[in-house]
């Protein structure tokens, strides 16, 4: 339970650290807001006070200053309540990206290996979605120790102050309230659980009717239909559930609210009773009476932010804690050599959560400025083998050196920084086609225009008004108001950011399903051309591209199968070339 609070307090800690000044002026005015419902109180009862005064003949600056007293207090504590407000308002979107950028600068550290651990995805999310779960119940507590807590103290002050009996008023306002909210919050929780898995299924069979991923397959398999059955019959489903919970919280709320009765007449039958004693005076009657809505509505406020979803908000906030707190193996600093080529030594690598082995022993040296492609079956590892040579997963056992530098004991950052890297399943990014290209650029010392056309040249990108009719500064996406292009045209630009950026080594892994074998062929020609004095990596299952490679390296379960020159390994007559011989007519 302590610990349940602790989460909460590192968070609110956190706000105090972020925004310390505003943090603070919202927490001040929440308190003077609270202080000006008492002040409202107290000039209420001096009015009512003076007004048998003034019938008694009293002059009407009795009854005046009182009232100059209860406008002024009026007016201030409307002041508090909006300054608090717009702190707020001004305060969350701050506190919030704050967070946000936590996790990703935590997720920009983490090694990519982690990423193909579902635990870890997970973690991510429950992380993301901590952020505003978090701040939310956060800045509740807050509220209810810098406004409920103020003015219930307060409260308790002032009728302690008019007598002490009158404390009872307190005790008799939280019970029915503290008791209607355990009773419901039981109840919805218990209709909750059961409708949780309905709603995630009903939202999943929603995705399908609805999104443009599912739709081409959906539409002419016709599995529509389907799908909004059973959305159709979860949403009844969830109905049904939502109702039976909510009749049965209607028939406990109504024995509640005699409860809240119950304890409004003994407050009345209580001030009633201490008026004719004479113990509290018409005035501080009045003023008590008029608050006690306010003081039942308050109650159940500060009792509902409480006992509500604490658990579940403490869940969350627990959740972006651990992943923000995820250790981080310091690493060394290490400078890039570009004569030294790749090198692997008895690499082993296996996935996380796996029995069996990727990568079985390969030892291999790429010399600085060849081009080395790598082709095998599907499944053989070359898409793994690609990643290990880019410093992106390190090896169980072994070492890799990139550029000279050990891949388990350098900051990735060095190795990445003289590296590009076009993978099968490359980005579209909704942004303009110059920014697609140039995005991944770590050089803005040249001619960027020159150096696009030339890139888009060497991609075979045809930048031409019908496709793009903004030229480079043609948005893509139709989500953003611009155009789509067809899956050769965006490999092509994935290809383009990929030479464009500066690299002394690129690895090219199959970015080239979408373009036909010759065009391929063409492309990976030129591709040589500009990859001139760089080491370069083309994964491949199509072999024309491998023809221009310096070496070609057959990979088979993991380990390397042979390895020579095209010429060489047609000669040999091996794997290489029965797949070379299937594929021929590809090319003819
Ligand atoms: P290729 O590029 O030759 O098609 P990959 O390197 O993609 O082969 O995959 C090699 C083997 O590793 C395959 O058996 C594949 O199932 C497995 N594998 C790939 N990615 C993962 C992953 N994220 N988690 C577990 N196994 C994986």
């Amino acid at each position: 339970m302590k610990k349940k609070y602790l989460v909460f307090r590192r968070m609110i800690f956190d706000m105090f650290r972020i925004s310390p000044g505003m943090t603070t002026l919202y927490c001040l005015f929440d308190v003077l807001h609270a202080g000006g419902y008492i002040l409202v109180m107290l000039c209420t009862e001096k009015l009512f006070d003076s007004v048998p005064l003034l019938a008694a003949g009293s002059p009407l600056s009795v009854s005046l200053r009182p009232l100059l007293f209860l406008i002024m207090a009026t007016v201030f504590f409307e002041i508090a309540n909006s300054l608090s407000n717009f702190h707020i308002e001004h305060l969350s979107p701050k506190i919030l990206s704050h967070f946000y950028k936590r996790i990703y600068i935590k997720a920009s550290h983490i090694s990519p290996i982690d990423y193909e651990r579902p635990e870890f995805l997970d973690m991510l999310n429950k992380a993301l979605q901590g952020v505003e779960y978090g701040f939310f119940a956060s800045s509740l507590i807050l509220i209810v120790f810098t406004f409920y807590v103020p003015y219930f103290i307060l409260l308790g002050v002032y009728l302690q102050h008019i007598s002490p009996i009158l404390i009872l008023i307190v005790l008799l306002i939280f019970t029915p309230v503290i008791l209607g909210q355990v009773i419901r919050f039981r109840l919805f929780s218990e209709a909750e659980d059961a409708i949780a898995p309905i709603r995630r299924a009903t939202d999943y069979y929603e995705q399908v009717v609805c999104n443009r991923k599912f739709f081409k397959e959906t539409r002419i398999l016709g599995i529509v239909n389907h799908f909004m059955q059973l959305y159709q019959d979860g949403v009844i489903l969830i109905n049904q559930k939502t109702l039976t919970a909510e009749k049965k919280h209607i028939r406990i709320d109504a024995a509640l609210r005699l409860f809240t009765i119950g304890g409004y007449i003994g407050i009345l039958l209580m001030l009633v009773n201490s008026l004719i004693q004479k113990v509290i005076s018409p005035g501080a009657f009045s003023a008590v009476f008029a608050s006690v809505n306010m003081m039942y509505a308050l109650a159940e406020e500060m009792v509902t932010m409480f006992s509500g979803q604490i658990t579940q908000y403490a869940v969350s906030i627990q959740n972006y804690h651990s992943f923000i707190d995820l250790p981080e193996n310091a690493k060394e600093e290490g400078s890039f050599d570009k004569t030294k080529g790749i090198t692997l030594d008895n690499v082993h690598f296996s996935y996380p959560n796996t029995q069996t082995e990727t990568i079985r022993g390969i030892s291999l040296k790429i010399q600085p400025g060849e081009t080395v492609a790598i082709v095998g079956e599907n499944g053989a590892g070359k898409s793994t083998l690609a990643k290990l040579m880019l410093g992106l997963y390190v090896p169980d056992r072994g070492t890799v050196r990139i550029g000279g530098l050990d891949s388990e004991k350098v900051a990735s950052r060095c190795i990445y920084q003289n590296c590009a890297a076009v993978f099968q399943d490359y980005q579209h990014y909704l942004t303009t086609l110059e920014e697609n290209i140039t995005i991944s650029s770590n050089n803005s010392c040249y001619n960027k225009l020159v150096r696009l056309n030339h890139v888009c040249e060497r991609a075979k990108l045809l930048v031409n008004s019908d496709s793009f009719p903004q030229g480079f500064s043609t948005m893509l996406s139709r989500e953003f108001g611009g155009v789509d292009l067809s899956g050769g045209q965006w490999q092509r630009i994935a290809i383009a950011r990929g030479i464009f950026r500066e690299h002394d080594i690129i690895v090219l892994d199959e970015p080239t399903s979408a373009i036909d074998p010759i065009e391929e062929s063409l492309m990976y020609q030129n591709f040589k051309e500009i990859s001139e004095g760089k080491t370069a990596i083309i994964i491949t299952h199509r072999l024309g591209a491998a023809r221009i490679a310096d070496r070609i390296i057959v990979l088979k379960d993991g380990i390397i199968d042979d390895i020579g020159t095209h010429e060489e390994l047609i000669n040999k007559g091996g794997v290489y070339s029965e797949m070379y011989r299937t594929q021929a007519q590809w090319y003819e």
